[in-house]
């Protein structure tokens, strides 16, 4: 996962990059860039950490220029390090490049071993060099014909942008994965992985870029292009589920509803007699809210979670969190004591988080715990670009529902049924499977089915 974000044609460029990278921070903590291009001359600042440690005022004052893209990454191939923090830079037969990416290549380890045999030197670890490298290698002096050519060969999930000298290029990959949306602010053209950051940036939204669409943005306005003529829309279901912001809209649906509807679709498939229905902050809270709703039980603020606990948060030892110490998350004690307490999670990943709340909330007094999920058991790991980690990581591979429910101590526990999930999409789904005859989702994690082929050499890779 990382957030991207591009603007063309404002004096302000950097700046508003700036703004929108914190709207963005969300979808990645690791490191944060911005590439300003003035003219044709480029500049760049970038860093490891959150953008308010990356960036100081004078910073962003000397990313001088009217265009510029921004990135924060959140690590899924290639190490944290500096090398790997985007935008990555380049110069090239076509001029300057500077790419933004956010998604992963499942090809990238076959590609990368390709172009190594033949000479080429990488300086990153990071799957998005090797678009670099097809992009110099594809020798157009046109920078749009260079990117078109060389995302042919790429396989797997990418919302990427491209700052060259006289353009800003946007490009989604031909199932559309990873949410990217354009949108308009005055004279300027914007781009972003989610729309949260038009509206902290004051923008207009416009339409999200297609599955498979190419866009430009130059002096002369705004082109599109097909990147592939066969495009087969698979969003990421895992995005609403958990990734994006609640005040996000993807592909037309505002994250926040989807997530209630799930709520509440839980709530109907899996109801239970209890006092109060909580959930685990930040990403629950909305499905939470839709399963008191539905079930017409009060919704209680029974998890607080500290905002403050930054990368350089030093993890308790054994003995401090034995004895109860609790900066991350804590519950409310006045909430839950002498409840039968409904908890609300998007997700059961490792099964490490649901484990610790649930005897947090029976510490705090609770009389039953019973855990719901507003999504299906993650089963399957994801190759696109969220850390769901290997499969025999995964409890849900290998454990059933009820040894998952003994593992993290709940006195029941539920999961949405992939049909739930999906009809929450329905609408929307059959709007999608007109234009372009396909499911119009990715709910891989859930079934092992995946909409791009992923080569045995590189899901090692990706699998760590
Ligand atoms: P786990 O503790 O491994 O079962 O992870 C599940 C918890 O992590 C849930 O509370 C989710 O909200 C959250 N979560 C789900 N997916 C991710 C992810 N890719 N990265 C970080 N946290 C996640």
């Amino acid at each position: 996962m990382c957030g991207v974000f591009g603007i063309y044609n404002n004096s302000k460029a950097a700046q508003l990059t700036y703004y929108a990278l914190y709207a963005l921070q969300h979808r990645g903590q690791e490191s944060a860039g911005i590439i300003s291009s003035n003219e044709g001359k480029f500049h760049h600042h970038k860093g490891l950490g959150l953008v308010a440690d990356v960036f100081k005022e004078e910073q962003i004052a000397s990313l001088e220029g009217k265009a510029a893209i921004g990135h924060v990454r959140y690590s899924t191939t290639g190490a944290n390090s500096l090398q790997n923090a985007q935008p990555l830079f380049f110069k090239y037969q076509g001029g300057n490049l500077a790419l933004a990416h956010n998604g992963n290549l499942v090809n990238a380890h076959q590609l990368r071993s390709h172009l190594e045999r033949q000479g080429s030197i990488f300086q990153t670890t990071s799957d998005t060099e090797v678009a670099a490298h097809l992009i110099a290698r594809a020798g157009y002096e046109n920078s749009e014909q260079s990117v078109k050519e060389s995302l042919g060969m790429i396989k797997g999930s990418y919302a990427m942008l491209f700052l060259a000298d006289n353009k800003l290029i946007a490009v989604r990959d031909p199932n559309g994965i990873r949410p990217l949306s354009l949108g308009k602010l005055n004279g300027s053209f914007v781009v972003s992985s989610e729309t949260c950051a038009f509206d902290t940036i004051g923008a207009t939204f416009l339409r999200d870029v297609e599955p498979g669409e190419m866009i430009i943005i130059d002096q002369d306005g705004i082109r599109s292009e097909r990147v592939s003529s066969y495009p087969t829309q698979a969003t990421c279901v895992f995005e609403y589920i958990y990734f994006a912001r609640p005040d996000s809209d993807i592909e037309g649906l505002n994250v926040h509803t989807v997530r209630k509807q799930l709520g509440k679709r839980l709530a109907q498939e899996a109801p239970i007699e209890a006092d109060v229905v909580t959930g685990v902050p930040d990403s629950s809270i909305s499905a939470a809210i839709g399963y008191a709703e539905e079930a017409n039980i009060p919704y209680e603020l029974g998890l607080i979670k500290n905002r403050y606990i930054g990368r350089t948060f030093i993890q308790p030892s054994q003995e401090l969190r034995e004895r109860g110490v609790r900066l991350k998350l804590n519950a409310v004690r006045k909430v839950v004591a002498g409840k039968r307490v409904v908890m609300i999670d998007d997700s059961i990943v490792r099964g490490t988080t649901s484990g610790r709340i649930v005897s947090m909330l029976r510490e705090a007094g609770a009389t039953e715990v019973h855990v719901r999920i507003s999504s299906p058991p993650v089963t399957h790991p994801c190759y696109y670009g969220i850390d769901t980690s290997a499969k025999e990581e995964l409890i849900a591979s290998s454990k059933s529902i009820e040894e998952i429910r003994e593992h993290i101590g709940a006195d029941t526990l539920a999961y949405l049924s992939t049909e739930g999930m999906l009809d929450t999409f329905k609408d929307r789904l059959g709007a999608i499977s007109e234009a372009t005859q396909c499911c119009g989702y990715c709910e891989g994690c859930f079934s092992g089915s995946y909409p791009t082929e992923i080569i045995e050499q590189d899901k090692h890779s990706l699998e760590r």
